[in-house]
């Protein structure tokens, strides 16, 4: 079987993605306000055993510990000017987790920034280019397969992103966008013209990540699929609609539920399938029986 990410798109394998980040660690017992990165110093066993849980659960992919890891993102965090050694520590731990079962890889997330691009904020495109790049190369550092850009919402960002990732690393790179306004991001953008700017960049996969309900992604996968780009697509829904008790959002679609969408995703064409907000172990080990049955 081939082993690589690249190898096993263009082989047709389906892979499953891991689960949710931030919501779990809330489980876990992380404190509304503080960063899950903070956890790769503070709490490395707890991120340790997610991971190994989403292994254990089937996963062939699972996804670091980094998602507010740019520089930027960290100055909120408990380390700020930490990034080069936070994500590859961060990466390091994945790696570890993905040891114990052959052939699982390993993604370095990156979320944006938080800032917004000019003239809408105060982000330029090279400061974020070189944020990027400089997470992209401790991730690479720390042994990632492959490099994620997840939850954006703005396109300028994402490829400002790309150009400072690119100067630095040759590892497959997924390009993912939460599209949580029905079919469009916060900041407009449509499945469609995310495909028109992201083909000629020669990414490994583009994908729809987040987002609101599972109803409103089967849109969004209805629209990628209508395309037929012949770019792999990578879905990784939350676990329906939150509601909120206290300070907390409570995700209450069942594991039975996202397997039945993971799979209706697969029949339209995506290749990578997983979880994101909400999303336990549990969803995911439903969603790897859904996509392997036998
Ligand atoms: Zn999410």
């Amino acid at each position: 079987m081939a082993k690589g990410f690249t190898d096993r798109l263009k082989a047709g394998q389906i892979m499953v993605g891991d689960g949710a980040t931030g919501t779990s660690y809330q489980q876990m017992g992380l404190r509304i306000g503080v960063a899950p990165e903070d956890w790769v110093f503070d709490e490395p066993g707890k991120v340790l055993a997610l991971h190994t849980a989403f292994v254990d659960a089937g996963a062939d992919i699972i996804l670091t510990d980094t998602f507010g890891g740019t520089s930027l993102r960290l100055r909120e965090s408990g380390y700020p000017g930490r990034a080069t050694e936070l994500n590859r520590a961060a990466a390091q731990l994945a790696r570890r987790a993905a040891a114990t079962k052959d052939g699982v890889l390993v993604a370095g997330s990156m979320g944006p920034t938080g800032m917004l691009m000019e003239p809408f904020g105060e982000l330029t495109p090279a400061a974020a280019a070189d944020a990027f790049g400089e997470q992209a190369a401790a991730l690479e550092a720390g042994g990632v397969d492959l490099l994620l850009l997840e939850t954006f919402f703005a396109l300028e960002e994402a490829l400002a992103a790309i150009d400072g990732i690119r100067r630095i690393s040759t590892l497959p790179l997924v390009v993912s966008f939460s599209f949580d306004q029905g079919t469009h991001t916060m900041m407009g953008l449509s499945p469609t013209k995310m495909v028109e700017a992201l083909r000629p960049l020669g990414v490994a996969a583009i994908g729809a990540n987040c987002g609101r309900s599972l109803a409103d992604m089967e849109r969004v996968v209805a629209e990628l699929a209508a395309l037929d780009a012949g770019i792999p697509l990578w879905i990784k829904p939350n676990a329906g609609l939150p509601r909120m008790v206290g300070e907390l959002a409570r995700y209450d679609t069942g594991p039975a539920e996202m397997a039945e969408y993971a799979v209706r995703f697969i029949e339209a064409g995506a290749s990578v399938v997983g979880g994101c907000c909400g999303s336990s172990p549990e969803h995911v080990a439903a969603i790897v029986a859904a996509a392997r049955p036998g």
